[in-house]
């Protein structure tokens, strides 16, 4: 593909937690529609670094750039930049007292102050396309950790972001429910969304991903295509890590 656009770039950024240094001299950069999938120990950063990108963790140096601009957290407006990058954890954190319906309405309703009916049939749109068009009015308690991870997935969607970054999505749930938001995270990387993912999923890195990016001690120690990192990777530290978990 010629004309790649930057969505994302993070330039030599480094976090300190106190004296600890948990990210040492990351430089990344997406493009529009990519798939980068993020892998490494537990420890290794990963969470850090997105948390960064969506400006949840200040960094401690360098420089991020959100589709070509960089963001100042002193000076840039940080609800504008996260409703372009949203994001997903692990644990979905939907609102107990609320539908599903109110749940995905909610965000563009308050920060986006968008029209009630307008954001209604948008809710009910990204319901179908997350496959719980039946969901609507029930309470998030009377879901399984699949549906409810996928509400969550439309609630991020109901901001239309121009980047999704998953913090380990699926880690919580039972192993029969995996596959339901893994497909619907697959589907929205065929749509063309640009999106960072946290997963130890490794079959879905293969299938999915533009991008394989191994995390060690807070470093990206090697991104390479998914078939160059998964069969023939170029750093032991990489070769050491997938062994153990393949
Ligand atoms: P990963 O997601 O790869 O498991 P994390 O980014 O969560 O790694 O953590 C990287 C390192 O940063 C770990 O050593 C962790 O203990 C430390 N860390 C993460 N968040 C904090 C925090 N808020 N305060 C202090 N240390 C933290
Ligand atoms: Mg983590």
């Amino acid at each position: 593909m010629e004309n790649k656009q930057e969505m994302i770039r993070v330039q030599n950024m480094k976090k300190s937690f106190g004296q600890v240094e948990v990210l040492r001299d990351i430089t990344l950069q997406v493009n529009k529609g990519e798939v980068v999938v993020l892998i490494g120990a537990s420890g290794s950063g990963k969470s850090t670094l997105i948390r960064c990108i969506n400006f949840l963790e200040t960094k401690s140096g360098g420089e991020i750039f959100i589709e070509g601009k960089s963001i100042d957290p002193k000076k840039d407006d940080l609800t504008k930049v996260r409703q372009k990058v949203g994001m997903v954890f692990q644990h979905f954190n939907l609102f107990p007292h609320k539908t599903v319906l109110e749940n995905i309405m909610e965000a563009p309703l308050i920060a986006k102050k968008a029209d009630k009916e307008e954001t209604k049939q948008e809710a009910l749109r990204l319901l179908q396309k997350v496959g719980l068009s039946d969901k609507s009015n029930v309470y998030p308690s009377s879901l399984s950790g699949g549906q409810k991870q996928r509400v969550a997935i439309a609630r991020s969607l109901a901001m239309k972001p121009e980047i999704m970054l998953f913090d380990e999505p699926t880690s919580a749930l039972d192993p029969e429910l995996v596959g339901e938001v893994l497909e619907t995270m697959k589907q929205l990387a065929q749509e063309g969304m640009t999106m960072i993912i946290v997963t130890h999923e490794m079959g879905f890195a293969k299938e999915v991903a533009d991008w394989v990016a191994f995390m060690n001690q807070g470093r990206i120690v090697e991104m390479a295509r998914p078939q160059e990192i998964f069969n023939n990777p170029k750093e032991e530290r990489t070769r050491e890590f997938l062994n153990r978990v393949l």
